[in-house]
């Protein structure tokens, strides 16, 4: 079993940079959306203007305080992994989150995808962990293995306050899925 574990949001904190790069210090709780320069009231092309003049943006970025954790779980329950993460239309996107694996977990420097079609690896044996709404549904429409939506008041799972024992869960239906498959 190999799980898809995405960078921003379950890994790293994408979102308390965004905010600093944009000279907001609106509180995560009140990023109720996944277009963020919505609810900044910006245009998007501004918020990632300025997101692109932070030097550094991407390789600097703090991982989450639950980072490890998750992983453990993850590997308590059996699976191998991957970090399956989506660039934005920088270049220098790609290249400082290859160097932020290389920089936060070296033993998983080449264990990456950088894809936007992140349902292309819907398999029974494949469980998907993401914050966004759309990588989850697009990858749920291929009928094909678990995804796990990693709880952020960005998404619809906001309201799950102990995100760890719905990962638990949430794996061992991916696990018992996966049996159920091969026929063990
Ligand atoms: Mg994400």
């Amino acid at each position: 079993m190999l799980a898809l574990i995405d960078l921003d949001g379950p890994i790293v904190d994408f979102m308390s940079s965004a905010l600093k790069a944009n000279r907001s210090d609106l509180p995560l709780e009140k990023m109720t959306k996944w277009n963020v320069w919505e609810t900044l009231e910006i245009p998007k092309d501004e918020f990632w203007k300025n997101i692109e003049e932070t030097d550094n943006f991407w390789e600097d970025l703090s991982p989450t305080s639950w980072a490890n954790d998750l992983i453990s779980m993850v590997e308590d329950h059996g699976f191998d992994w991957i970090f399956c993460s989506t660039p934005s239309r920088d270049p220098r996107s790609a290249s400082g989150k290859l160097e932020w694996i290389q920089r936060h977990f070296p033993h998983k420097a080449g264990d990456y995808s950088l894809t936007t079609k992140k349902f292309l690896y819907a398999k029974a044996w494949h469980t998907l962990i993401d914050d966004s709404e759309i990588n989850i549904s697009e990858y749920r429409t291929m009928l094909a293995g678990e995804a796990i939506m990693w709880p952020a008041p960005w998404n619809t799972m906001r309201k799950v306050t102990e995100p760890f024992p719905y990962l638990d869960g949430s794996l061992t239906r991916a696990r018992k899925r996966f049996e159920h498959f091969v026929g063990s």
